[in-house]
C-alpha cells in the first residue's frame, strides 16, 4: 500500500519514528540501527515502508534501504516470526553475522534475539537457505559476501567458511567411521543428536535417473577416494528413506563391500517417505543406534 514516505523528520523514539507529510504524522516502527541512522530532526528522508496487518497489529514499519525491508518481509514470511520479531533480529544483529549465522547454520545467534526460539530460528535458518541465489543479493549484500565465502569442505564436503570443516579437522573424531548423508542440513541434524562421534560425507544429492541425476553429479568418486585412504571400517548409509535415497544406498553399498568395509543402514524410527532434516533428535538417535549391516 505504501512503498515509500518521504517528509520530515518530527520525532525520534527509541523504536519509532514520526514523519510529517502534508500536515499527517505518520508513526513508522524501525530498528533501533535505522533510526540511528536517519538523521536529525527536522530533516527531510525517506524511509522504504512494510504497511503490516495481522488481526492484532496494522502498522507501519520503516526501512533505510530496499534490503532492510527485504530482509523484513523475508523474516515475517517465516511462520513463527511477527513484525515486533522481525524488527528486534534486525535491531540486534548485523546483517553480516546474520548471514553467517544462516548460511553456517549456527542458530544460537538468532536465538539470543527475544521471541526467537530454537525451533524458529532453525526454520528461519532453512528458508533462507531455500532462497535462490538472486533473491539472497537482492535482501542483503552481506549474505551474498558471507555466501561467497563458504564452499565446500576438502574432506567432507560440506558447508564450510575453512578449508577444512571444523568436523573434519576434531582430533576427538572417529575418522574411521564415516556416515553418507545427502545434504548438509542432515549433518546438522546428526550432530543435534550429540550422540554420534564419527565424521560425514556430504553427497548433494541423490541418484534420480528422472531428474537427470547420476553418480557422477554427486560426491561419489571424493567418497570413495576418502575410502581408499583413510583407513575406515565403517560406513553407515544415512540417506532419506525415500525411493532415491535407498536407490542410492544400495549403489553405493555395491561399490563398497569389495573394499571389506563394514556398511550399515539407518534402522527404525525414521518415518518412510520422510525426510531427516525434519526428524527429531530422539527418533535420529534411535535410527542411528539400532543400524544394521546391510
Ligand atoms: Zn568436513
Amino acid at each position: 500500500m505504501f512503498a515509500y514516505i518521504k517528509g520530515t523528520l518530527e520525532e525520534k523514539s527509541t523504536n519509532y519514528v514520526v514523519i510529517e507529510v502534508g500536515g499527517i504524522g505518520y508513526k513508522i516502527f524501525m530498528s533501533n540501527i535505522s533510526i540511528n541512522e536517519i538523521g536529525e530532526l527536522g530533516n527531510k528522508v525517506k524511509v522504504h515502508t512494510h504497511y503490516y496487518v495481522r488481526e492484532d497489529n496494522i502498522s507501519l514499519y520503516g526501512f533505510n534501504s530496499q534490503e532492510e525491508l527485504r530482509m523484513f518481509e523475508l523474516l515475517i514470511s517465516v511462520s513463527g516470526i511477527g513484525a515486533k520479531s522481525a524488527i528486534a533480529m534486525l535491531s540486534q544483529i548485523s546483517s553480516y553475522d546474520f548471514a553467517l549465522a544462516v548460511i553456517s547454520n549456527d542458530v544460537s545467534k538468532l536465538v539470543k534475539v527475544p521471541g526467537i526460539g530454537k525451533k524458529t530460528a532453525q526454520r528461519l535458518a532453512y528458508s533462507i537457505l531455500e532462497q535462490p541465489p538472486e533473491r539472497a543479493k537482492a535482501f542483503a549484500e552481506a549474505l551474498v559476501n558471507a555466501r561467497e565465502k563458504i564452499h565446500f569442505c576438502s574432506v567432507c564436503q560440506s558447508l564450510t567458511d575453512l578449508e577444512v570443516c571444523q568436523i573434519c579437522s576434531d582430533v576427538a573424531r572417529d575418522k574411521s567411521v564415516i556416515c553418507v548423508v545427502e545434504d548438509p542440513r542432515d549433518v546438522m541434524a546428526f550432530e543435534r543428536t550429540r550422540e554420534y562421534r564419527g565424521v560425514y560425507h556430504v553427497l548433494h544429492g541423490v541418484i534420480s535417473p528422472l531428474d537427470g541425476i547420476g553418480p557422477e553429479q554427486l560426491k561419489i568418486k571424493e567418497l570413495m577416494t576418502r575410502l581408499s585412504d583413510e583407513g575406515v571400517k565403517e560406513v553407515i548409509m544415512a540417506t532419506n528413506p525415500t525411493v532415491e535415497g535407498e536407490a542410492t544406498a544400495s549403489y553405493l553399498s555395491r561399490l563398497i563391500k569389495p573394499m571389506g568395509i563394514k556398511i550399515s543402514r539407518l534402522a527404525y524410527g525414521i518415518p518412510v517417505g520422510g525426510d531427516l532434516e525434519y526428524a527429531d533428535e530422539f527418533t535420529l538417535a534411535r535410527a542411528l543406534e539400532g543400524r544394521n549391516e546391510i
